[in-house]
């Protein structure tokens, strides 16, 4: 069956369940073409909980499948290929961090979004790419422990001298391959382009850049400027504007061999189909205890942020 039939059915079959699809933007784009909302992970659990949706299939990976969970416990929530798993947000251990809350009692720890469902239950507040230098500040303790991503917690460091930020050894090992000479190669083939990058890269990538912004904002960025724009993100974003824009040829991918993905791109259309049939993809459950302490954590992010 070629992409076009197999679209078709995806879309009948959507019709005749009543499922939502939900694709984060870094899915390939024949997904976020059968996809009903797409978007980065925070906005697609935001919006799972606002359409109140009996099923959705989320085509990304499974902590976002998991923030669906804790937002709509009603959703029955189908993560299509149970193995795509984000690497950083395990990187530490729930049993470390409660360790490390034990010893320090009076510091806060902040769990970016891209963590498991027992990190997030475990830390005081969850932050976004965009919203966490914002929520970081207004915390009241002066000692933070910031899980999982040094190169964000770098950034919110820099950016909150007055803060006392420990940070943790994780990182995307997606973001975290690119260099300054990256930046500076590609620039030299494109000298008149502005540069926008994801905060979950190096200090020396970031030092570079004209505007640092999560997934959400580069895109808006990258729209609103009138000539190239370097994109130094996972290259899903810029496949996604180049569908979405006109002159798309105008939108440069920062080093293509390392912004890959390869936990976002193990879903397949075929994939999507089977689990909306119900042949594959893993039902995600979370025990109740468990992610009422989690949604503690993202509720707070939303009255901070
Ligand atoms: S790009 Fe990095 S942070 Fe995002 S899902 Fe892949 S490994 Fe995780």
């Amino acid at each position: 069956m070629n992409n076009c039939e197999l679209k078709k059915l995806i879309v009948e079959e959507k019709q005749k369940t009543g499922t939502v699809i939900l694709a984060h933007t870094y899915q390939d784009p024949d997904i976020i073409d059968v996809a009903d909302i797409t978007g980065d992970s925070f906005f697609l659990s935001k919006k799972a909980a606002e359409i109140k949706a009996e099923r959705v299939i989320m085509c990304g990976v499974r902590f976002m499948a998991e923030s669906v969970k804790i937002l709509s416990p009603e959703t029955q929530t189908i993560l299509p290929v149970p193995s795509a798993t984000c690497p950083m947000a395990e990187q530490i251990l729930p049993e470390r961090v409660r360790e490390f809350k034990k010893q320090n009692p009076e510091a806060e720890v902040v769990a970016y979004i891209n963590t498991t469902a027992a990190l997030k239950a475990e830390c005081d507040v969850c932050v976004t790419s965009s919203s966490a230098i914002k929520i970081v500040d207004k915390l009241k303790a002066d000692d933070i422990l910031f899980i999982p991503d040094q190169h964000l917690g770098s950034f919110v460091k820099e950016k909150l001298p007055h803060k006392n930020i420990i940070l943790w050894d994780g990182y995307c090992p997606v973001h975290a391959q690119l260099t300054a000479e990256d930046v500076i190669e590609c620039k030299k083939k494109h000298p008149g382009a502005v540069f926008a990058v994801h905060p979950e890269s190096p200090a020396e990538v970031v030092a570079l850049a004209d505007m640092v912004g999560a997934t959400s904002e580069i895109i808006n960025y990258a729209k609103a400027q009138k000539g190239e724009v370097i994109i130094g993100t996972e290259r899903g974003v810029v496949d996604y504007l180049a569908l979405h824009e006109d002159n798309g040829e105008r939108f440069i991918q920062l080093a293509p061999e390392k912004l890959c993905c390869e936990d976002m791109k193990k879903i397949s259309l075929e994939d999507v189909y089977k689990a909306i049939k119900g042949e594959v993809g893993e039902k995600i459950e979370l025990h109740e205890e468990l992610r009422k302490k989690a949604l503690v954590s993202i509720n707070r992010m939303l009255e901070l942020g």
